[in-house]
């Protein structure tokens, strides 16, 4: 049994206010990921299925790595269409958030959104969200997605049957990348109850599964492989591991945005690591990506150090300085919280 987590209030107000609109846009965090990506689709989708006229619109374009999400070539990006993206959010009597929790993670789209009138309904899994810029909020961090929270809107809304094999398929990549491929933030047992159901749909599910988790073009891989090889950096008494890439070492690998996605979690496959740390240096920022095991809030980091956020167990955020800078912060973020121990004697290449 799937229960409703999401009162009944809410789903009364979100009702009504699908009702009162025929024009919606829908939008998600810049940089946009699997769950972005999967969710603000299948949710364009379902509302395209009740007769509305749906688009979604992102701050930037989606990696080329997600490019198989059905609906990907029809996203309005803002930093390549920004008339239209104007147009259609001018115009749009009701707008989604879905996958952010702060209008600071859309990035300049806000400039557009920050003036409109048009009511903002959140759907989103990321902590602490900002109350005072949506009119509806439906905030569940403990859930593992935003897919799945789009699952649950839309069985609530009493929708399901419209849920197709293209909606499910979305479905399915948000909730698989955002899960790691179901190994973590998948512990309630409904979540399965959820992925059942979506597989129901009869979609090619190997084929999404090999797209979305195991395919990565031969310089990400070699990218990769030199990153872990000659980049990581282990300071196992602190249980840390730390990856930087300049952006010359991106260039020598023709870097894609999306061919280090998953970098990150790499050095928690070696027992005493328990976070990992990846910055990368990119045009105007050095990106940080974080992510750990158990109870070490990566998140609590990220906020206090980088200007960012995100979950307990996977965070981000933005350094702006060189990478030297940054990999400064990380040895004073290894001080402020482990005072007592020696960096120098045991950390390790
Ligand atoms: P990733 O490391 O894959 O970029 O992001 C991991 C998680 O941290 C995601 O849930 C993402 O939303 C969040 N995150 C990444 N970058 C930022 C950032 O700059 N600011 C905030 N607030 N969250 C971020
Ligand atoms: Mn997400």
């Amino acid at each position: 049994m799937i229960s409703q987590i999401i009162d009944e209030y809410t789903i009364e107000k979100l009702r009504s206010l699908i009702n009162g609109a025929q024009r919606i846009a829908i939008t998600c965090h810049k940089s946009p990921d699997g769950d972005a990506l999967g969710s603000t689709l299948a949710l364009c989708h379902i509302l395209r299925r009740i007769g509305k006229e749906a688009v979604v619109v992102t701050p930037d374009m989606a990696p080329k790595s997600l490019e198989f999400i059905p609906g990907v070539r029809d996203l309005i990006v803002y930093t390549k269409h920004e008339a239209r993206a104007r147009l259609v959010l001018n115009d749009a009597q009701l707008l989604f958030c879905l996958d952010f929790n702060s209008m600071k993670r859309i990035d300049r789209l806000n400039e557009i959104i920050e003036p409109l009138k048009v009511k903002r309904v959140l759907i989103d899994h990321h902590l602490d969200p900002d109350k005072d810029s949506f009119n509806l909020m439906i905030s569940h961090p403990e859930a593992s997605s935003t897919c799945e929270l789009v699952f649950r809107v839309i069985m609530q809304l009493g929708l399901l049957r419209l849920m197709d094999r293209m909606a499910a398929s979305c479905l399915y990549v948000g909730m698989l990348t955002d899960t790691g491929g179901f190994a973590y933030s998948c512990d309630n047992p409904e979540f399965y109850e959820i992925v059942a159901s979506i597989v129901r749909r009869r979609f090619d599910r190997i084929m999404l599964y090999n797209k979305a988790m195991n395919t990565f073009s031969a310089d990400s891989l070699r990218l990769q492989g030199y990153a872990i090889n000659e980049k990581m950096q282990l300071f196992r008494e602190h249980g840390a591991a730390l990856i930087t890439l300049s952006k010359q070492e991106l260039e020598r690998y023709n870097y894609n945005r999306g061919d280090t996605e998953t970098l990150v979690n790499k050095p928690l496959a070696i027992p005493e690591i328990y976070w990992s740390v990846f910055m990368r240096e990119d045009a105007d920022k050095i990106k940080i990506s974080c992510r750990s095991q158990g109870d070490f809030s990566v998140s609590d980091i990220c906020a206090r150090y980088f200007n960012g956020g995100g979950h307990e167990n996977a965070a981000g955020g933005d350094f702006i300085g060189s990478l030297d800078e940054a990999v400064g912060v990380f040895h004073q973020i290894l001080k402020d919280l482990f005072p007592d121990k020696e960096q120098s004697e045991q950390s390790e290449q």
